[in-house]
């Protein structure tokens, strides 16, 4: 067993700040030097998890190997560095109130009154060890959700002071995130509002190591020393985030200011080797210098939050760069497209994609456009309902059944051609009860999905309650449309596409939790290649 060292990432100031970036970009400059390392995500909300969560919330749900539905950070996480997450990385209060309630009905606590000091910080700090018991890492990474100040946050940063103390200094470091806001008027950067955010941590006990600071402008020596005195750390440890212009030149920035640097030395690890940046600046280079450009459609119903579809716009961008062509995305709500315009919304596009979605609003309109797609032999991909619609689209206009529709949307409609898998008939309860998590897939040879993945036997993550009705399988067939992937056991159809057009593939399955920057996803190469060769 290794000495595990624990890096905590508080934000100050105020949210959205990108912890999520900072935490994997340190991370991955950990793991170049050699180091092995995992993230967790602590959120200091009530919900079970966010898969109940509208995305407008809460942007994307990330869906992990095994079934958790997660915090859209873990999906930077696996991206950034390349190993998949599981259950153990993102903890809510709600769960860990959960787990703590769960004990006191079994009567473990043997009478006592159970409180948040110790019992909740006592379930924190188990979370955040147990991810240990996940790999044998040198360093676990914890990032804890919300703001500095917040009340729903006290009893993390609390556990944080606690571990702090239980493993000693030179086995934690505490690294504050905040903001330097600049005032136009007076022309000038200001330090007051994380002077204050330090001093709101320091009065829960914990003292930052590190402050990490995001700017919109250079914040020089005077600021850094300003900061250091105010805030109790040597200058050294006062960290420039400035502004970038993608969120994978932040690794690159945070080793030149030194951050890995300064975490390494407090934790009394090697610095040296440098870190290895190579394959990753190789993708740098290539994003940044494209060959081509490709003009991508993705229809979607929530596309006014562009979180809602990260996953999706970060595969588009490792995808786009492994071919060295910019990939263009046009964001298009499906509520807004009709019959009429389908064709003006559409046209000079080089392809489209039309994404996961729940439920019914928005859902004729990605039918319209799928229609248009198929007919005028633009590249399409149908993501999850994506690629129900694109079924259901077939059954109406190629089949001729009429009113065909997924159970999801028309529980009365003639031909449930999408319709509700038999164990899902009898759940009542939403959340974490969908088709969840990694599922096998074998493809058939000789389709587009086999050759893109070049391989036979294939495995993709899950989040859906509805599937093909399999009693249509053959009509659909004869009619041309071929069934190029199914799940070996239970027969459910998991991919679909249309031979004779340039490039028409829906999957059931999310393949964009998948796609990381070392490894970009396959069926995205293939379609941004299909939409730069029928350009
Ligand atoms: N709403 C559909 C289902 O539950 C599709 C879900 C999705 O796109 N993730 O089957």
């Amino acid at each position: 067993m290794k000495n595990t060292k624990y890096v905590f990432v508080t934000g100050g100031v105020t949210s959205s700040l990108g912890k999520g970036i900072i935490a994997a970009s340190l991370a991955k400059l950990l793991q170049v030097r050699g180091y092995s390392v995992t993230i967790q995500k602590l959120d200091p909300y009530i919900n079970i998890d966010p898969g109940t969560l509208n995305p407008y919330e809460h942007g994307e749900c990330y869906v992990t190997n095994d079934g958790a539905e997660t915090d859209l950070d873990l999906g930077h996480y696996e991206r950034f560095l390349n190993i998949p997450t599981s259950q153990a990385n993102n903890v809510t209060t709600g769960r860990i109130y959960q787990s703590v309630i769960d004990k006191e009905r079994r009567g473990d606590f043997l009478g006592k009154t159970v409180q948040v000091i110790p019992h909740i910080t006592d379930e924190i700090k188990r979370r955040i060890r147990l991810l240990g018991n996940t790999g044998d890492y040198d360093i676990i990474i914890t990032e804890i959700g919300g703001t500095v100040g917040d009340i729903e946050s006290l009893p993390y940063i609390e556990a944080v002071r606690q571990l702090e103390w239980e493993l000693g200094r030179e086995n934690a470091v505490v690294i504050h995130l905040t903001l330097i806001p600049y005032l136009a008027a007076a022309g000038e950067l200001k330090t007051k509002p994380t002077q204050h955010s330090v001093k709101m941590l320091m009065q829960s006990g914990v003292n930052p190591d590190v402050l990490v600071c995001r700017t919109e402008h250079p914040i020089g020596d005077d600021i850094k020393r300003k900061l250091a005195l105010f805030c109790n750390v040597q200058q050294e440890d006062v960290i420039e985030s400035i502004d970038v212009n993608t969120i994978y030149d932040v690794p690159n920035l945070m080793y030149k200011e030194g951050l890995d640097q300064v975490v390494l030395k407090k934790l009394k690890l090697e610095t040296s080797p440098k870190p290895n940046l190579t394959e990753w600046n190789e993708f740098l280079r290539k994003h940044k210098n494209p060959k081509h450009t490709v003009e991508i459609g993705l229809v979607g119903k929530y596309v006014e939050l562009q979180d809602a579809y990260k996953s999706i716009s970060e595969a588009f961008i490792h995808a786009g760069s492994s071919q060295e062509i910019n990939v263009n995305l046009h964001w298009i709500h499906s509520e807004s497209l009709t019959v009429e315009n389908a064709e003006s919304k559409l046209k000079g596009l080089d392809g489209v994609l039309v994404a996961p979605g729940f439920g019914v609003r928005g859902v004729e309109g990605k039918i319209k456009a799928i229609q248009y797609i198929r007919e005028n032999n633009i590249p399409f991909l149908g993501i999850c309902l994506g690629m129900q619609m694109a079924v259901i689209e077939f059954a109406r206009n190629v089949l001729g059944l009429e009113d065909a529709n997924s159970t999801e949307m028309d529980k009365k409609t003639p031909h449930p051609v999408i319709n509700l898998m038999e164990e899902q008939k009898n759940i009542s309860d939403m959340g974490g009860t969908m088709r969840l998590g990694a599922w096998d897939c074998k493809l058939e040879k000789g389709t587009k999905v086999y050759e893109a993945y070049n391989t036979e036997m294939i495995s993709e993550r899950h989040r859906h309650r509805y599937e093909f009705n399999n009693d249509y399988l053959d009509k659909f067939t004869k009619a041309g449309m071929k069934i190029s992937g199914i799940n070996p056991e239970t027969k459910l159809v998991e991919t679909i596409e249309i031979p004779n057009h340039p490039y028409f593939v829906g999957v059931q399955y999310h393949p964009e939790y998948k796609s990381t920057v070392l490894n970009p996803h396959p069926l995205f190469v293939a379609f941004v290649k299909a939409c730069l060769e029928t350009k």
